[in-house]
């Protein structure tokens, strides 16, 4: 579980996350959405400690991430351990361009993991043949289409076993016809049981996916709730607002 109290995040003199807290249970899926610039990335980032912020706390199954204590920031190799049990998948899919899909999975796994590269290929091969790539393995990603490329960045993150996925606007850079089997190995997991986190403009991935939709607005956490009543029995103007933009 992620529980998210009170953080406020600035760069420079702008406030980019207001008091927000969110709790992210176990085993479910989290879905953010809002307007461009209402600050989900950013939050998103705070969840690993790619963005540091500035007050307020984050804990991940109880401790907390990027600092010791309030104000005293744990040190890198702390950081890197909590972060691995944290996968995450960004809109542009950040594969190495020289590496088939199968090196691209096993590297991270040799790298970080220190697996033998037998242990990590073998490892690399269970998690692209979950994501539907078990026939591209030997393909470079410029010989892969977007979906696929985004499959093989999944795998990637999965084949670390994390406790908790993070995506942001996993399909926004695919096209249109590649979003559905992205979506649909998220959908996978999710069944799976994995504590997700997605940012998305999909709402209906968000409808029938989410077991809770958070709203933000501005840098605040304007609701949370149902998918049901965050989507279609919105209360809040604002999110009814944000809404009618999708109709
Ligand atoms: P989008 O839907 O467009 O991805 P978002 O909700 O993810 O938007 P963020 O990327 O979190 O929004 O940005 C929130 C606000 O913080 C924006 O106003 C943005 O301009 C600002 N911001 C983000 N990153 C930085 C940065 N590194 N330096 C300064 N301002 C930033
Ligand atoms: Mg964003």
């Amino acid at each position: 579980a992620v529980e998210i109290s009170k953080v406020n995040k600035f760069y420079g003199p702008f406030h980019a996350l207001r008091d927000v807290d969110l709790s992210i249970p176990p085993g479910k899926v989290t879905c953010l959405i809002g307007p461009s610039g209402s600050g989900k990335s950013t939050l998103l980032r705070c969840v690993n400690f790619l963005e540091e912020y500035d007050s307020g706390e984050i804990r991940i199954d109880g401790q907390m991430i990027g600092y010791d204590r309030p104000g005293q920031k744990m040190s890198g190799r702390r950081l890197r351990e909590m972060r691995r049990a944290i996968g995450m998948v960004f809109q542009q899919f950040n594969l190495w361009p020289h590496m088939t899909a199968l090196e691209n999975v096993a590297e991270g796994l040799i790298r970080v993991r220190a697996l033998s590269r037998p242990e990590a290929e073998s490892r690399a091969r269970a998690a692209l043949e979950k994501v539907g790539l078990g026939d591209k393995m030997g393909n470079h990603p410029s010989r892969l289409s977007g979906g696929q490329q985004q499959r093989v960045a999944i795998a990637r993150a999965i084949a670390m076993e994390p406790r908790l996925m993070l995506f942001d606007e996993p399909t926004s850079a695919l096209d249109p016809e590649l979003v559905g089997e992205v979506l649909n190995v998220m959908k996978t997991l999710a069944s799976e049981g994995m504590t997700m986190v997605v940012v998305t403009h999909e709402m209906g991935f968000a409808a029938h996916v989410a077991d809770q939709v958070a709203f933000m607005e501005k840098g605040e956490l304007v609701g949370v709730d149902s998918p049901d009543r965050i989507l279609h029995q919105p209360q809040d103007p604002r999110i009814q607002a944000f809404l009618r933009t999708y109709h």
